[in-house]
């Protein structure tokens, strides 16, 4: 074996090439209709007429190439069409509809799903943008097919790299190592995998990688006699125990020693176990019945063992792994597995429906890692369906909330579903959103309020005079980052307004009082507020109360209570004037008939009126008063729990009292609501931003799950009465996932 000198291959006839594949899917797949995979062949073979490889054979052998590789990966009927078609949308005349005319429009999706990721262009980037990266082209792909024949693609295309310049070599072995042998391994084809790595590798470092062949090379007959030696004695000790096992032994692929090499700062020489063990037997207890005959055979090495049958890799990669000390000292590593776990790590997902719906055994086991639900998902609903079915439901929703676009650069920005230039401006920096004059996208002008689309390419078109964001833009934004940094520059820029806003509202509250503010300006007690408020000047507290980030109503309570406590005796009148306006305006209000915070009590003037927290009633509630004992009257509503289960206590009589809401009130009154829902990624921002496009005043919103999948989600808030709160509930009603939406107190 020498992988460091090339021999180059004749030029290929595809028709042989075909008739040699046709047999194959003749011998390991017989329910494949080879007529349909004929004419797939016979259509790409026309349409890719005259085209030529670099290698000089007719580019069909490589759609031919990228069939055979599907087939090896045990994928379906449908893939190994697709796969003969997959460059036909992208390099010839032949369309979409032509596919699904001829081939259903299942083919005709997944050609056009691998066209789309052929179609994204991107350049190295670090670990972060890769990984955003992977996602996209996930998230693109929508059928996992599609990935799957697009990783068959690559790896032809890395076998034949031969023929491409060194620049072409070296960034498509790039771009192999960062997106498509990370891909394989999440999607456990570990066979694939392996093959990616050391075919990138010899272009990446070619040095590095051909002095870890030759000195494999130099180390071959040595490793190999160890190996059989080993291996007929592991073998003959399981025949002995009557465990049904077979062993393999393979040397540990390139790339793999070159990275221990690497991490470990280790020679070639410095690397023991060179060589992995496999046992493959029927069942689990035999795993661990073979592990306990190793481990009696050899020392194990302390740490090195491993159980990945009772915790599986989130690839769904299942064995047991130990290291022992074999003969002379060498370590060597052993992995013990069923056939079952074999196939999984070999061909990954694939080998769910190439082997476990042939013998409709269960595809799913226990234990796999979140990032992996969503196949075990998809596995787990799909069982009793026959392999095509099951192949056509597997599509992927794990970045359904997401979508992934590109900014100029080629950047990766991740946004929540539906997201619009706006949040892309945001997302790049606030500067951008705030000086945003219009978007493009892949070079075509959108609205504001476009949905971008995974893969867009998004510019951002600023000018310095821009006007700044429109409130409109609270609205069109999905994330809330975007709607926080809008937030933030309304707070900001508009410091002027507010302050000459806040200090009107603030004074005008005052003079309820009968205070004015321009009497104690300059006095400590005034200064000192501030400072308790944590503001440094006079200006940053009318600023806050002008954009809502404080209440004049606190401000001027507060003022208020200290302009009383500091009182000097100059002051008394004054502060005897304020008492005498305070019971003035409330003695005007009993004789108009208006009430204590919009509320009259029949029979009853002046007393004080509190809302009870369990139903916090709202104007246009049905109300009911209850006589407390030194806190005045507290309001329920009429259907409030609380008021229904004591209103019949003989020790309540005579305390319940007929209350009403008086016509005119201009109040907001606080209550609370809940929200029963799923519980999902995004739901609390996706109530937040329904609460926020209704203007909605949010005191409070807490979510906590409840542990079986649903969420509770408490929302307190101020509205004006029952009618604005109905129209916030009916639309929280809207939201994906929410189940139920509720008042308080029932
Ligand atoms: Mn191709």
């Amino acid at each position: 074996m020498n992988a460091c000198t090339y021999t180059v291959p004749p030029v290929l006839d595809p028709d042989v090439m075909f008739d040699e594949l046709e047999k194959k899917i003749k011998e390991s797949c017989p329910g494949f209709d080879t007529g349909r995979i004929r004419a797939a062949y016979d259509t790409a073979k026309m349409a890719h007429s005259g085209q030529n490889r670099k290698d000089g054979s007719p580019y069909v052998t490589h759609c031919v190439a990228a069939a055979e590789i599907c087939v090896d990966m045990g994928l379906e009927e449908d893939s190994v069409i697709s796969a003969l078609l997959h460059d036909v949308i992208e390099d010839t005349n032949i369309t979409h509809t032509d596919i699904a005319h001829q081939f259903g429009v299942a083919v005709a999706d997944i050609v056009e799903g691998v066209t789309k990721l052929t179609r994204v262009q991107y350049t190295s980037k670090e670990d972060e943008q890769m990984e955003n990266l992977r996602k996209m082209l996930m998230a693109m792909a929508k059928d996992i097919r599609v990935i799957l024949i697009k990783i068959a693609d690559r790896l032809h295309n890395m076998r034949t790299m031969m023929f491409q310049s060194p620049e072409k070599q070296r960034s498509k072995s790039l771009e192999t190592m960062e997106i498509y042998a990370p891909l394989a391994h999440r999607l456990g084809i570990q066979k694939v995998k392996w093959e990616l790595e050391d075919l990138s590798m010899q272009y990446l470092d070619p040095t590095g990688y051909c002095e870890i062949v030759r000195s494999l090379e130099d180390k071959m007959p040595m490793l190999e006699s160890f190996m059989d030696s080993m291996k007929e004695r592991i073998q003959r000790r399981l025949d002995q125990e009557d465990i049904k096992a077979t062993v393999f032994c393979r040397i540990k692929h390139v790339y793999s020693i070159y990275r221990k090499m690497y991490s470990q700062n280790l020679s070639l020489n410095g690397i023991f176990d060179l060589c992995a063990f496999r046992v493959i037997v029927d069942t689990i207890p035999d795993c661990y019945n073979v592990l306990g005959v190793i481990h009696y055979m050899f020392k194990p090495v302390p740490g090195r063992f491993k159980d990945y049958i009772s915790t599986p890799k989130p690839n769904m990669y299942q064995s047991v792994h130990t290291t022992v000390i074999g003969s002379e000292g060498i370590p060597f590593e052993v992995q013990i597995r069923t056939w079952d776990m074999h196939h999984t790590a070999e061909y990954g997902i694939a080998a769910h429906w190439k082997y476990k719906m042939e013998d409709g055994g269960s595809a799913v086991r226990a234990g796999d890692e979140d990032k992996f639900a969503w196949v075990r998902r998809l596995l787990e609903s799909q069982q009793d369906s026959d392999a095509t079915d099951f192949f056509h439901n597997l599509k992927i929703d794990m970045f359904s909330d997401e979508v992934f676009v590109f900014s100029p650069k080629g950047d990766v920005i991740n946004l929540p579903a539906g997201a619009t230039p706006i949040d892309f401006a945001y997302s790049i920096h606030s500067d951008v959103g705030n000086h945003m004059v219009g978007a493009t996208v892949n070079g075509r002008i959108v609205n504001f309020d476009y949905a971008l689309q995974n893969g867009d390419i998004v510019e951002i078109r600023t000018s310095k005079s821009a006007p700044g964001p429109s409130r409109d833009w609270l609205n069109i934004a999905k994330s809330g980052s975007a709607r926080t940094k809008i937030k933030q520059w309304y707070k900001k820029e508009r410091r002027e307004d507010n302050i000459v806003r806040g200090r009107a509202m603030l004074e005008n509250e005052l003079k309820q009082h009968g205070l004015n503010l321009d009497d104690f300006m300059d006095e400590e007690f005034f200064l000192n507020v501030i400072k308790r408020f944590s503001f440094t000047t006079a200006n940053d507290m009318f600023a806050a109360i002008g954009y809502g980030g404080l209440t004049s109503t606190r401000a001027a309570n507060r003022l208020k209570d200290e302009y009383a406590r500091t009182a000097k005796p100059e002051r008394k009148s004054a502060i005897d004037k304020m008492t005498e306006a305070a019971e003035r305006r409330e003695q005007n209000a009993q004789k108009q008939g208006k009430a204590v915070h919009g509320i009259l009590v029949e029979g009853l003037n002046n007393c004080l009126v509190k809302f009870s927290r369990c139903c916090t009633p709202v104007p246009g509630d049905g109300i009911v008063g209850f006589i407390t004992r030194g806190q005045g009257v507290s309001i329920h509503r009429c259907d409030c729990e609380n008021y229904l289960s004591h209103m019949q206590h003989e020790q309540n009589e005579g305390r319940w009292v007929n209350v009403s809401w008086a016509s005119e009130i201009t109040d907001s009154y606080v209550t609370t609501i809940i929200i029963l829902s799923k519980d999902r990624t995004g739901l609390v921002m996706d109530i937040a931003t329904v609460l926020n496009s209704v203007n909605a005043k949010v005191r409070t919103l807490s979510a906590r799950d409840n542990g079986s999948g649903n969420a509770i989600t408490h929302v307190t808030l101020e509205v004006k009465n029952a009618t604005e709160l109905k129209n916030i509930m009916a639309k929280i009603r809207n939201i994906q996932g929410v189940s139920q939406v509720i008042r308080n107190g029932k």
